[in-house]
């Protein structure tokens, strides 16, 4: 049926897309959502235009193959502001979850609002808008540095572009550069570093202001130093905005107001950092595992 045949002939653009990093995911789905067939509802929904940013599932249930239930009977409120982290093993479910916002895929059962409005409802573009990604890797184009920050929200003054950019460090590197913000990226934007394209990316979502982020937390070899400033540049972004974060190192998750642990597309435990410890489930497994990965082989020492 087209449920599930749609998704998929639509996956490989889809992947080649956001694999390789987006923030505004809309820019992106104004592509695909010239291929999309199922069309939106009518008459839409609209949330407030200055809503919280209140995001709920209730009772989603999702599979992408039809003996396959993955996701089931999911409930959890993602309160205005907060940072929900989504932490597991590969294949838990981390990305579908993040997808379903995103509505990549339409529920078998329940469903998700965004301050109570159904996303089901809204059209796909209001959505997309409302909504920000920054994915592991970062997603520029040959251009100078001021239009790749621009490109979430490509009416923005020049003010608004260098205090997205002094509020995610990107102006220190920038000031560096011989001629600053118009210093133009060659195609793979081999003419700046690993850190400071992540860094260009994080201002890009910063300035396209969405009411919900999803960021998935890059993974990619940089220093010590400017995986700090890449942390600290994230923790600006995430400031005051509803943020579920993919995290693969839980020591950048330990502020979490909500951490989700899933395996096999359930969420087996969720709490705070140290509510999750002192309980010495999962999480405290898994952290405990990463620990042990992190402390130095004893043939070093
Ligand atoms: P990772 O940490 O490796 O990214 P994850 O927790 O994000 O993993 P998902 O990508 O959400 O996991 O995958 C959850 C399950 O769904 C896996 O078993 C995966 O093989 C399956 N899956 C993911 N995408 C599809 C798809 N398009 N069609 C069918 N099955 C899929």
């Amino acid at each position: 049926s087209r449920q599930f045949t749609q998704p998929l002939t639509q996956l490989g653009s889809m992947v080649n897309l956001l694999q390789s990093g987006v923030a505004s995911a809309e820019r992106v789905f104004e592509l695909l959502d010239a291929e999309e067939q199922t069309p939106d509802a009518a008459p839409a929904e609209t949330p407030p235009a200055d809503g919280p940013g209140r995001l709920r599932f209730e009772g989603v249930s999702f599979r992408y193959v039809a003996d396959r239930p993955l996701i089931d009977d999911l409930s959890l409120t993602a309160e205005p502001g907060q940072t929900v982290a989504i932490v597991g093993p590969t294949g838990a479910g981390k990305s579908t979850l993040v997808n379903l916002i995103m509505r990549f895929y339409e529920l078998d059962a329940g469903r998700i609002t965004l301050d109570g409005v159904d996303i089901a409802r809204m059209t796909r573009h209001d959505l997309r808008s409302r909504t920000g990604m920054v994915l592991q890797d970062t997603w520029l184009f040959g251009g100078t540095i001021r239009d790749n920050i621009a490109y979430g929200r490509p009416d923005a003054t020049e003010e608004e572009i260098l205090a997205a950019a002094r509020a995610t460090y990107v102006d220190r590197f920038v000031h560096s550069l011989p001629d600053g913000y118009d210093t133009v990226l060659d195609d793979e934007a081999s003419n700046v570093s690993a850190g400071e394209k992540q860094l260009l990316t994080i201002a890009r979502a910063f300035l396209a202001e969405p009411s919900v982020l999803i960021l998935d937390e890059a993974t990619s070899s940089v220093d010590t130093r400017t995986e700090q400033l890449v942390q600290k540049a994230m923790s600006a972004l995430r400031a005051d905005r509803t943020s579920f974060v993919i995290a693969h190192r839980l020591s950048t998750i330990r502020d979490a107001d909500l951490i989700l642990v899933m395996e096999s597309g359930s969420i087996v435990e969720q709490g705070s950092h140290a509510e999750l410890l002192a309980a010495g489930g999962a999480y405290a497994a898994l952290y405990a595992a990463q620990f042990a990965d992190a402390a130095p082989e004893p043939e070093a020492r």
